[in-house]
């Protein structure tokens, strides 16, 4: 078959490698009907060293169940199905804690162990724990927003939960990338009277506006913390969902937050410490969030967009298909495109 496999930074191939096959028993094959290029895949396709065997990429998708595993109960050939960017066995202490991403028999698609969604098909490991069957056809329009379960829009609902958004609140969304807006959804999903966007990209601030972002402050750094500071009498927001992870849109969070607001980390951190660590311990402002447990919220997600009452599915767009992938990353690298849907 063919897949996306990266060698080093910005050096993306389609090339053939072998199908994927049911290697043990809980694993079912997909064949990939749609995919996509996640924020995350631009941090290896800057900084990935060379990997002499490369890495097949690609952690979002829907497709269509090809063969299942003798152990496999809940999952049948023909299913179509969505999965999510990590697997997880659905039985062990912290799947049954919703947190599937700490999963004991877990792991994560696209890395150079797991290989990849970014290609015609994929072998899901722990298949019954981790896919999810879609009651809705193939061709179906809500598909590009049911993709987004797979990763952004439940990471966007993540950042919301753990910076505790609650209802009459006033809420900050740091990043205006497809996690970023897939928050601003969240937060207001979730109740959330002010929706700050802290972001500078005319499409991307168009569509946050129609998603329920109230305000945005293009500004960056102190200018940055001033401004949301005159939006919010001074005070700061209740509630920061940070959706970058560079040290400076950590240090933006937590400098927003109001005392005893909350930070909600989803943006994957390209350091190793955290930034402002004072300002934190003396406001009393809780940090936490991490890679999203995003199988534990289609349940909850799924109804809100079969329904229509969210369309996180926006965030695409382009469209293209596997041979294009590598110019998807360097469109989605260059900002040209918020988010890529592939369709092998
Ligand atoms: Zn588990």
């Amino acid at each position: 078959m063919r897949a996306t496999v990266m060698y080093e930074a910005g050096d993306v191939r389609i090339e053939n490698v072998p199908d994927p096959t049911i290697v043990d028993p809980t694993d079912a094959v997909v064949r990939v009907t749609r995919a996509c290029i996640c924020g995350s895949d631009l941090w290896p396709y800057k900084t990935m060293e060379h990997n002499e065997t490369g890495r097949v990429m690609g952690h979002e998708a829907i497709g269509v169940v090809d063969a299942v595993g003798a152990d496999v109960r809940n999952i049948t050939r023909g299913d179509l199905v969505v999965m999510p960017f990590a697997f997880s066995d659905g039985t062990c202490v912290f799947c049954h804690e919703g947190l599937q991403t700490s999963c004991v028999h877990g792991g994560f698609f696209g890395t150079v162990d797991v290989p990849g969604a970014q290609a015609e098909a994929v072998r899901v490991p722990q298949a019954d724990g981790t896919l999810v069957v879609l009651a809705v056809g193939d061709d179906d329009a809500l598909l590009p927003s049911l993709l987004t379960l797979s990763d952004v829009m439940g990471t966007g609902h993540h950042a919301a939960v753990t910076a505790n958004v609650r209802p009459g609140k006033i809420a900050a969304v740091v990043g205006d990338g497809a996690v970023g807006l897939c928050g601003v959804i969240a937060a207001k999903r979730l109740g959330a009277d002010q929706i700050i966007l802290l972001g500078r990209h005319p499409d991307r601030v168009a569509l946050a506006r129609e998603f329920g972002a109230t305000d945005v402050v293009s500004e960056r750094g102190g200018e940055a913390v001033e401004r949301v500071r005159e939006l919010t009498d001074g005070y700061g927001v209740h509630a920061v969902l940070e959706c970058v992870g560079l040290e400076q849109s950590e240090l933006t969070a937590i400098q927003i937050a109001r005392p005893g607001g909350a930070v909600g980390r989803v943006g994957v951190p390209q350091d190793e410490t955290m930034p402002a660590s004072q300002p934190a311990f003396y406001n009393n402002i809780s940090v936490s969030g991490g890679p999203a447990p995003v199988r534990a919220y289609i349940e909850e997600l799924l109804p809100d967009i079969l329904e229509g009452r969210i369309e996180p599915g926006r965030v695409f767009d382009r469209v293209i298909d596997l041979d294009e992938v590598p110019d998807g990353y360097r469109g989605m690298n260059d900002r040209e495109a918020i988010k890529v849907m592939v369709t092998p």
